[in-house]
């Protein structure tokens, strides 16, 4: 597949295309098996298949009465019960059929017998003893569900590729799956530049800014499927950090923070172009992390490595990773490609930005049942975290409208 030769600062939209279509060009990776509980977030590599139809037998939804539906059409009808069947029942005390006139006491999750086509909720019978009264007619296939409706046997419950979730899991259970053949973990560096930069167990002097966005990024990276590995933190000189890109460049993905805006010390750029890296863009039109960076480096075909240069405001470096890195790190990680979906929330009160930018700004989405709404979060710009912490969702803002009434319906980014 062609991948999009493009540079300089783009679009949203055109970033995240670039993005995408160099993620589906990344090829599989090895595999293991892990057992079914902890294969829970991580990625399948094989698809599961029913070892049976889904279900095994027309199933019962409700307690109540196994009738011929055409038995019914006028009510009530009286019918006679020739026996009772209960979830698991063995098969020999299950009548062969039901012929006309016939009723079978069921419950939920048992076989509707043959003959039988729906049944008939308890709360609308009444049994005197081997006879039952219907007070309400049912058409046919209501509350039975046919066998193999959900699944046939041997057809692909899970697909490869697919994130594991809850009802996957169920699935691979009721396949009788104890373990399951996942993708590996892609290894992502990361790598902080800053002079003022300082680790988390160092006392900051009065100018030094202790080091969050490792953490972040760790735990974004953690989030989608990768294991982190933390190479420090880089100086604002371009030996240090050359030496250090090197050792990122080893990895499946580098992530580095920081040095990539217009300051005469921000020298990631460069760095990376007297390394002869390919640049596909160095800058998306958003708010925050408009300065960020996509490319790819290294010498052979083979050898070449994947980079971002995110912007090292932590609300930048946080935002530029969900709408840039992680569609990177999902496929290093064995994920089938998904596009990048908003959700709609009611706005609770006006907002006014100044155009030119899509901006992803810290909200929270709040209320109860039908009624949520959304608001901005009030924040001191992409360096506060603080108000990012306290926000559940960022608001889509589209980078041609100035004013947003409260009531409007506008786009979300969950978090
Ligand atoms: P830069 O992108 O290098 O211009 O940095 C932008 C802002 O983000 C500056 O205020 C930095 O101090 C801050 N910053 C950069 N890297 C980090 C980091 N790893 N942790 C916390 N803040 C950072
Ligand atoms: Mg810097």
């Amino acid at each position: 597949m062609p991948v999009a030769q493009s540079s300089g600062v783009l679009s949203f939209e055109d970033a995240r295309r670039v993005v995408e279509e160099h993620a589906s060009s990344l090829s599989p990776r090895e595999t293991e098996s892990v057992d079914l509980l902890s294969s829970s977030a991580r990625v399948l590599a094989e698809p599961v298949l029913a070892d049976r139809d889904l279900p095994p037998f027309p199933r019962s939804t409700r307690d109540g009465y196994a009738v011929r539906s055409q038995d019914v059409t006028r009510t009530p009808a009286t019918l006679e019960v020739i026996g009772e069947i209960k979830a698991g029942e063995t098969p020999d005390k299950i009548p062969a059929r039901i012929s006309p006139g016939q009723a079978v006491s069921i419950m939920t999750g048992a076989p509707v017998p043959d003959g039988a086509d729906a049944v008939v909720m308890v709360e609308y019978t009444s049994q005197k003893g081997s006879e039952v009264e219907i007070a309400r007619p049912v058409s046919a296939g209501e509350n039975v569900v046919p066998r193999a409706a959900e699944a046939r046997s041997g057809s692909v419950l899970v697909e490869k590729g697919e994130r594991l979730t809850d009802a996957a899991i169920a699935l691979a259970a009721s396949a009788g799956r104890a373990t399951l053949p996942v993708y590996k973990r892609p290894r992502i560096a990361v790598l902080t530049t800053g002079d003022e930069i300082v680790p988390i167990d160092a006392t900051p002097g009065p100018t030094q800014i202790r080091n969050s966005n490792s953490y972040s990024l760790s735990v974004q990276i953690r989030q989608t499927g990768g294991d982190p590995v933390l190479l420090g933190i880089a100086l604002d000189e371009p030996r240090q950090l050359r030496s250090m890109i090197e050792q990122g460049l080893k990895a499946d993905l580098l992530l580095m923070t920081g040095g990539v805006s217009m300051g005469r010390y921000d020298l990631v750029e460069q760095v990376l172009a007297e390394l002869k890296a390919e640049f596909f863009f160095t800058g998306a039109k958003i708010q925050p992390g408009r300065p960020v960076v996509f490319g790819r480096c290294g010498e052979s075909d083979k050898a070449r490595t994947y980079f971002f240069g995110l912007p090292g405001n932590p609300v930048s470096t946080m935002v530029t990773f969900e709408l840039f890195a992680r569609p990177m790190l999902e496929a290093l990680a064995g994920m089938s490609p998904r596009k990048l979906r908003f959700v709609y929330a009611r706005l609770k009160s006006e907002i006014k930005v100044k155009t030119g930018l899509k901006r992803f700004l810290p909200a929270i989405l709040s209320g109860e049942f039908e009624d949520s709404q959304v608001e901005l979060v009030p924040w001191q710009g992409s360096g506060d975290v603080a108000a990012t912490a306290r926000a559940n969702c960022y608001i889509v803002i589209p980078p041609e409208q100035e004013i947003f009434a409260a009531g409007e319906f506008v786009p979300i980014l969950l978090r």
